[in-house]
């Protein structure tokens, strides 16, 4: 079934129409851009998609996923752009806290950080903290702590927004490849054409309103 339904969604900040008018439909599988220039409205969407806030006016659900209430628990994870890891952690302990939040147990959770670690390319640095990183590592590991639950549906959040374009391009070669090996469903915000030329869909946003899908050429 649809991952997420939403209908005329609306998100006020304030006097601030943040978003005016989107509707959409989320299916497994999906590779979906959400492009569009700063202020446009593409956060306020992304955070309404996940659940994080309420819509000011609208509807959406989660036929796929329960109520709002149990999207949390893994069936939804978000990359945000870069330095959102926990400074004082280390790589390995940044990826299994998503899995001790869940209540995993500690040595199952580091095990399992471990090995996503490796399969994305970043053994050597899974004892280093997040300050001793390169940018394009750090969001390899954002990357690896977003998908470690095994999410539904990952909201990606101008993943590639503090990145040169040949990082850029490979964390999306990492985003893409984690989410085909794990079957979640993936929408990518982003402002820069490069970007969104690498997912299969484009949602185009504009002034807080939402354009229908159009397959990527
Ligand atoms: P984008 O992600 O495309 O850059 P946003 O969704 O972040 O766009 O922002 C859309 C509009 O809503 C912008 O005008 C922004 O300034 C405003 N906005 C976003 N978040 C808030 C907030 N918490 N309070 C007030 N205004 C906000
Ligand atoms: P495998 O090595 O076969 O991939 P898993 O890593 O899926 O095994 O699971 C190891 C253990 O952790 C299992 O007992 C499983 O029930 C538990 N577990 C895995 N993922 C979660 C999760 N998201 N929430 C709660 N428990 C989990």
């Amino acid at each position: 079934g649809d991952l997420v339904r939403a209908e005329h969604l609306q998100q006020a900040y304030g006097d601030t129409l943040a978003l005016r008018d989107a509707s959409c439909i989320v299916q497994p599988g999906d590779r979906t851009a959400l492009l569009g220039t700063s202020g446009s409205g593409k956060s306020t969407l992304l955070h309404l998609l996940g659940g994080l806030n309420a819509p000011s006016g609208g509807q959406i659900s989660w036929p796929a996923l329960g109520e709002v209430s149990q999207l949390r628990p893994g069936k939804v994870s978000f990359v945000f752009q870069a330095q959102s890891l926990l400074a004082p952690l280390t790589a390995l302990e940044n990826v299994a806290l998503p899995l001790l939040l869940l209540n995993v147990p500690a040595d199952v959770a580091q095990e399992r950080a471990g090995l996503l670690l490796e399969q994305l390319g970043l053994n050597a640095v899974i004892q280093q903290l997040p300050e001793e990183l390169s940018g394009g590592q750090a969001q390899r590991v954002a990357v690896a702590r977003a998908l470690v639950t095994r999410p539904q549906l990952v909201l990606a959040d101008e993943p590639t927004g503090q990145l040169d374009s040949v990082n850029a391009q490979h964390l999306m070669d990492v985003l893409l490849g984690a989410c085909d090996a794990s079957g979640a469903a993936l929408i990518v915000a982003t402002h820069d054409p490069q970007i969104a030329r690498r997912l299969t869909q484009v949602w185009r946003m504009a002034n807080g309103v939402l354009a229908p899908a159009e397959v990527a050429a």
